[in-house]
């Protein structure tokens, strides 16, 4: 099929004249070159028959060009390269419809596997929160309800750029979410973020919150 010699169709820049039918075709006009014959117009040339498919679309040219039986490349002179360059391809109809019918396919197919992965990313998410809040009230049985899904959902963001079973694992570590908690905590039930604004350094501002910290973890692990 790839074997196949392509026919070309030049778009002239000179008035020309069809060797066949003596036709004026004036300048810009779509002609073949024969050897014996000189320029034909297409109609002349049998090819009249064919549709343009402008360059730009490599899925939809390779697949025109592959059901077309007959094809031909359309080049043009330019003057300021000084070659003919290539301004697309004259296939059958038949054989455009059907290639764009198969882009289209494709498309969809493609679109179609973007909203499953999006599912099954969403439900990972979801199971993922799921545990990591268990994982919360297992260890925090006096957690307020609500704040171990707050927790997990941060922490949820915070992993899932992290893709990867040991990652995923590790993140539902004892320590891991003890970390969280105490970061939750810190930020939500202490004044560490206003010393922070304040110009505290971090060690700074952990220290004069750990006592508060400490008090509030202690009320989260008796049920
Ligand atoms: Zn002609």
């Amino acid at each position: 099929m790839n074997k196949k010699n392509d026919l070309k169709v030049f778009i002239t820049t000179r008035e020309s004249t069809c060797e066949e039918c003596k036709e004026e075709l004036g300048h810009k006009a779509w002609i073949t070159l024969h050897k014996d014959k000189g320029a034909l117009c297409l109609t002349c040339a049998d090819m009249d028959h064919l549709v343009f498919l402008p360059s730009g679309n490599a899925a939809l040219t390779r697949r025109a060009r592959k059901h077309s039986v007959l094809s031909a490349v359309v080049l043009k002179w330019s003057r300021a390269r000084k070659r003919y360059e290539r301004q697309g391809l004259l296939v059958e109809t038949n054989a455009l419809e059907l290639a764009e019918k198969e882009c289209l396919e494709d498309s969809d197919a493609r679109a179609r596997r973007r909203e499953r992965d999006a599912e099954r990313r969403a439900v990972l998410d979801k199971q993922y929160i799921k545990k990591f809040a268990k994982c919360i009230r297992d260890l925090f049985p006096g957690c307020p309800s609500g704040r171990d899904v707050i927790i997990a959902e941060h922490a949820c963001l915070k992993y899932s750029g992290r893709i990867g079973r040991s990652a995923e694992a590790r993140s539902f570590d004892k320590k891991t979410i003890n970390l969280a908690v105490i970061a939750h905590i810190r930020h939500l039930e202490t004044q560490y973020d206003k010393l922070m604004a304040k110009g505290f350094e971090r060690w700074e501002a952990r220290k004069q919150v750990q006592k508060q910290v400490n008090e509030v973890l202690r009320k989260w692990e008796s049920s």
